[in-house]
């Protein structure tokens, strides 16, 4: 059983319900990061006393580290903060909910010392996911899913054999714009692109899902974690949230899982699993769900994100990690309200062209293709711009 933990990114959506999550199971919190939120990481450190707090931001880190001092506990700072929090003495696990490629190094150094890896960041699969794995089993480290679709699928699955499995079916709600067009999206706001129907998030996941990447995204992730290939999956449109996944056992049989749309359910198991025990999460009403469950296709036609990273999957080698790096650029710029939001999809497909794929036999490979993908969607904006 899992009794302490480190944090990395506490204080973003999934980082601020993982504290809340470890404060009711009475978990002991080593070490905690965040990128430069001075005040909420005051706030976290007082709290749960961790032995440290990683601060990316030098000059946060410096602000924190003035606001601490009548304390022992030490402040970190620099990206290589993040790594120093996922390998501290005696944590159990480490929950990696930092937004974004930077959680891939951090992950893999936890992994290396053997720690439970409770993944939210997705990212970091779709950039390395077959380096992680491997060197998971390697190292003997459980990747425990955070993400609620794949812990759906993950509690699905288990007790189950591989060779039981026919497809997965992952489900998502379609976002605030599903059934627009590429017309109907073109003015869309950073506002209105992270206000999501059923989910509240950090705002760079809740663009991918208005645009849909984030499926994406999730579908190269599920690859890595359950070890299938692009046509072992299907993406369903769900449109209520309350299915978080299913899996089609090969005798026809569906296995589904259900809950309330709450992250901290999937947190908590990452935290517990294999075991499961009372949660705060509020209860799945079935009488309230008077509209019903509902079913579509995606329409890749006005998804094209999804279509592209579906694509990519298929490709393999350095064109998912491009194809990330490039997105997570492009979504910044939009929420900075440097590009519009079709330009979303328009800057991340000609980075992709642009960069072509080479086989991804090691990390370098890797995290040069990813700093590529940066420079070039840069350099695409600084050209349009
Ligand atoms: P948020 O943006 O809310 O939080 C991100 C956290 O990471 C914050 O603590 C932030 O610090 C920190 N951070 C951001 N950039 C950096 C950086 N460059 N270096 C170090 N730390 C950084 O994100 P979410 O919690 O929404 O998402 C986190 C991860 O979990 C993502 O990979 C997302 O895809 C995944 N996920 C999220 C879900 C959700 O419901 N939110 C659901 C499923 C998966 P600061 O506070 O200073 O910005
Ligand atoms: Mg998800």
């Amino acid at each position: 059983m899992v009794q302490t933990i480190s944090v990395l990114g506490s204080t973003g959506s999934i980082g601020r319900q993982t504290i809340a999550v470890a404060e009711h199971l009475g978990l002991r919190v080593r070490a905690i990061t965040t990128n430069r939120n001075v005040k909420l990481a005051e706030e976290q450190a007082r709290k749960f006393r961790p032995a440290m707090v990683g601060v990316t931001d030098e000059s946060a880190a410096r602000e924190l580290r003035t606001a601490l001092a009548d304390t022992d506990i030490k402040v970190w700072s620099g990206e290589h903060a993040l790594v120093e929090a996922a390998v501290i003495s005696d944590n159990d696990a480490v929950v990696t909910a930092v937004s974004g490629a930077v959680g891939l190094k951090p992950t893999l150094e936890a992994i290396e010392k053997g720690r439970r890896i409770c993944l939210a960041n997705k990212e970091t699969l779709v950039c390395a996911g077959e380096i992680v794995m491997r060197k998971a089993q390697e190292c003997s480290a459980e990747i425990v899913p955070v993400d609620s679709e794949h812990s759906a699928i993950f509690q699905c699955l288990t007790g189950r054999r591989k060779g039981e499995l026919k497809k997965i079916l992952l489900t998502g709600s379609g976002g605030p714009f599903r059934g627009w067009t590429r017309e109907q999206t073109k003015d869309v706001t950073p506002a209105q692109a992270i206000a999501h129907p059923n989910w509240s998030m950090g705002a760079k996941i809740s663009v991918d899902s208005a645009t849909m990447m984030n499926k994406g995204l999730e579908f190269i992730e599920a690859m890595h974690l359950f070890s299938v290939t692009p046509d072992d999956i299907e993406v369903l449109i769900h449109p209520e949230s309350v299915i978080h996944s299913m899996v089609e056992l090969v005798d026809g049989t569906v296995i589904a899982q259900l809950g309330v749309p709450d992250m901290e359910l999937p947190i908590q198991y990452a935290l517990t699993y294999p075991r499961r025990t009372e949660s705060l999460s509020e209860r799945l009403d079935f009488t309230k769900l008077t509209k019903g469950l509902t079913f579509q296709a995606p329409d890749f036609e006005k998804l094209p994100c999804l279509a592209l990273a579906i694509r990519c999957a298929r490709t393999g080698g350095t064109a998912p990690a491009v194809m990330n790096a490039a997105n997570e650029v492009a979504v910044h710029l939009f929420l900075d309200g440097k590009i519009g939001y079709n330009d979303i999809y328009d800057y991340v497909i000609e980075t992709v062209e642009t960069l072509g794929v080479s086989p991804a036999h090691d990390l370098d490979t890797l995290i040069a293709a990813d700093h590529a993908a940066r420079e070039t969607v840069r350099a695409i904006h600084s050209r349009k711009g």
